[in-house]
């Protein structure tokens, strides 16, 4: 299993983790994967549970940025409604654009967590950026692009395997 794999901690969804976590990993921002993550493709506007989440994250002091390889006028408007910045084209799994944003806000790598429901993109473009990285379940695989299926007919055996070794850490057992 190639360690560029292997995300930091695992959870079902965003949503369960509290900020806790967050706080005892020294963890000040996080770097959100939209899709699937935040919420699934075929949503324009954030849900109210995604909306709760992201004001119990902020109410605890933790700086959110969407980073997605999407762009146009729903992640713009997404994070707009949901008040949060994005950067988007982000070319994940490569980790060049992560690593030049970590530059531009001055974030300190250790400081900082990338978020996202796919191994093929985000786990790889966080961990090769330096920073750790949790990795999720798509919240609706349902009506996702092509290119994700294909990812995905890579990312569900590696997950299998990664569960039965023992390399998925639920972020509780951080707690
Ligand atoms: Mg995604």
């Amino acid at each position: 299993m190639r360690k560029r794999n292997i995300p930091f901690a695992y959870a079902t969804s965003l949503r369960e983790v509290t900020p806790d976590f967050f706080h005892k990993l020294g963890i000040k921002t996080l770097l959100l994967d939209l899709d699937n993550t935040l919420d699934p493709y075929t949503v324009s506007v954030p849900t109210p549970e995604t909306r709760e989440m992201v004001e119990r994250l902020q109410a605890a002091g933790i700086g959110l940025i969407v980073t997605s390889n999407n762009s146009g006028k729903r992640v713009f408007r997404y994070c707009a409604e949901l008040g949060i910045e994005c950067a988007c084209f982000m070319a994940k799994p490569f980790s060049f654009k992560i690593k030049r944003l970590l530059k531009e806000r001055k974030l300190d790598p250790a400081t900082v967590m990338l978020i996202g429901d796919q191994i093929m993109t985000d786990v790889k473009a966080g961990n090769g950026a330096g920073i750790r990285t949790m990795l999720t379940e798509p919240l609706d695989t349902s009506h996702e692009p092509v290119s994700t299926h294909i990812n995905r007919l890579f990312d569900r055996p590696k997950r299998k395997k990664m569960a039965k070794l023992g390399l998925l850490k639920d972020w509780r057992t951080f707690l």
